[in-house]
């Protein structure tokens, strides 16, 4: 039986258990868990058929239930994602959500203006990034496509601070360079992310490989098993853990993070997508999805059609609470196409605009792409 059909399964199970139930906040909960236990179809598996990307029983869920992202998501950042000062934490998954509020998606740098933002230098884009392997050396490498970094699964889930690669319970998991462990063990009583018992099992390396002199640390979480302890000197390819599902996970997967500065700060995450290495033979693309004004669209869909046939997609950062990369301000990003030429394509009110991009290996190519309608929000 494969993921899907299992995730189904569980989920018509579930669903039963939980509709008895008239606590929301346990409801909730359960259906997190329920998210977390679907989805992990590949996307490039599945190119030619969109429709097996979210699975029929999300989609329902997508109609019947009202996102319980919580109002305050909608505050207004005036700092630029680069800043080190820190917003107020949002409310973790477990809070009750307002069924009536619709959340309003607030752009995340508000002075995104071109001449203030500039297109990053090539050398900048690619030479600085993509310095990782991949922590799956037999397994899936491919993220989870309803919920890669900055998605919110259609505005059910809060914005994702890393990937989700779905792999059967007990595969191994390698360290993406070389580095040293900074923590292995659990969240039950130390803080990483929105609360504790949120990660379990996860392991933290600090690599060697340093950014303009900054820390680039490695977060595994969710593992079934730790092999390695605090302290230890660890070499890119060495087995570090097992996949698991510990934490708030029912299905098995490994959720990677990558946060620079601070290990220990969810909001110094940036899109791993940057930093690992595309697979062989294929590059990436990232860019911008501006409005008229300049301003960053959140949540917005981006289609990248390449000349495989194969449609890909991925939505632009729901907000600040998943920080753009500190050179590229980016707000979308897509790794692993082959080498081809594809179109990036962003939609509203009837009008689409396209940009051109040739993925060349190894690479990462910038696309920006503004909307003239009035109505873009
Ligand atoms: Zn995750």
């Amino acid at each position: 039986m494969d993921s899907y059909t299992n995730c189904n399964t569980y989920t018509k199970t579930i669903k039963r258990i939980v509709q008895r139930w008239n606590n929301t906040t346990l409801y909730y909960l359960v259906l997190l868990h329920i998210l977390y236990a679907c989805g992990y179809q590949n996307q490039d598996k599945n190119i030619n058929n969109t429709e097996t990307l979210m699975p029929a029983t999300i989609r329902s869920y997508e109609k019947t239930l009202p996102p319980p992202l919580p109002p305050q998501r909608t505050t207004t950042i005036t700092q630029a994602p680069t800043e080190t000062k820190q917003p107020t934490p949002i409310q973790t998954y477990t809070s009750t959500p307002t069924p009536t509020v619709t959340p309003t998606r607030t752009p995340v740098v508000p002075k995104a203006q071109p001449e203030q933002l500039p297109l990053p230098r090539h050398d900048v884009t690619s030479e600085t990034h993509l310095f990782f392997g991949r922590p799956m050396q037999d397994g899936n490498n491919y993220p989870v496509s309803n919920y890669r970094y900055g998605m919110t699964w259609s505005g059910l889930l809060a914005p994702h601070l890393g990937v989700d690669l779905a792999n059967d319970e007990g595969s191994p998991v390698a360290a993406i360079g070389n580095g040293t462990v900074t923590y292995a063990g659990n969240d039950n009583t130390e803080l990483f992310g929105f609360r504790n018992e949120f990660y379990g099992n996860l392991i933290v390396l600090s690599l060697d490989q340093k950014w303009n002199g900054r820390e680039i640390y490695a977060l595994y979480a969710h593992l079934s098993a730790i092999d390695v302890e605090n302290g230890e000197k660890i070499l890119a390819g060495d087995i570090i853990g097992k996949v698991g599902q510990s934490g708030a996970a029912l299905a098995p997967h490994l959720h990677l993070e990558i946060r620079i500065d601070d290990p220990r700060n969810y909001m110094t995450t940036r899109n791993p997508e940057l930093w690992y290495s595309p697979l062989p033979g294929t590059g990436v693309v990232a860019g911008r999805i501006l409005d008229k004004n300049g301003l960053f669209i959140p949540g917005h869909v981006v289609r990248i059609t390449c000349a495989d046939n194969g449609i890909r997609w991925v939505q632009t950062y729901w907000n600040q609470w998943t920080p753009p990369d500190d050179d590229l301000s980016e707000n979308f990003v897509f790794s692993d196409i082959p080498e081809m030429k594809c179109t990036v394509e962003s939609e509203f009110d009837g009008y689409t605009i396209s940009q051109s991009a040739y993925i060349k290996p190894q690479d990462i190519v910038f696309v920006v792409l503004q909307h003239s309608s009035e109505q873009v929000r």
